[in-house]
């Protein structure tokens, strides 16, 4: 399970309001025990898809590697990734399966008419043929 303190909560809604009708996305930085993990910061990051941002996102791999930095620097992991789905729900898309990692958390908000409306974790499995559903606290 991911639980998300409340104050990188609010960031990260507050990000993908900001962001709307584009989609957002950052990194999830915090301490992860067993299957527990805590999400402590949130690190907001650049939507770098050179196309209509509306229902895509991608990562520039410097910036991933910046945030993961940035987590050691903190003692703390770099526990997955966060995005937007504006006037969308919250599921794990085809693309987002195929730019996922197997190893992150992936964190989707579902923000209708520019407000937080509800959100999902997903993990991702070694293939990335297929995303479970993780149990998020926020
Ligand atoms: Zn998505």
């Amino acid at each position: 399970m991911i639980r998300i303190e409340p104050e990188p909560w609010a960031a990260m809604v507050e990000h993908a309001r900001r962001a709307y009708p584009n989609e957002c996305c950052g990194a999830m930085l915090g301490s992860i025990g067993g299957d527990r993990k805590t999400v402590m910061e949130a690190l907001p990051l650049k939507n770098a898809y050179a196309g209509p941002q509306g229902a895509r996102y991608e990562l520039h791999p410097e910036d991933l590697m910046a945030a993961d930095q940035a987590a050691r620097e903190r003692r703390m992991d770099l526990i997955g990734i966060y995005h937007s789905h504006p006037d969308c729900d919250a599921y794990f898309s085809k693309t987002d399966l195929q730019n996922s990692c197997p190893w992150y958390s992936f964190v989707v908000l579902s923000i209708q008419r520019g407000e937080f409306h509800h959100a999902n974790s997903w993990l991702p499995d070694f293939d990335q043929s297929a995303a479970a559903k993780e149990e998020l606290v926020y």
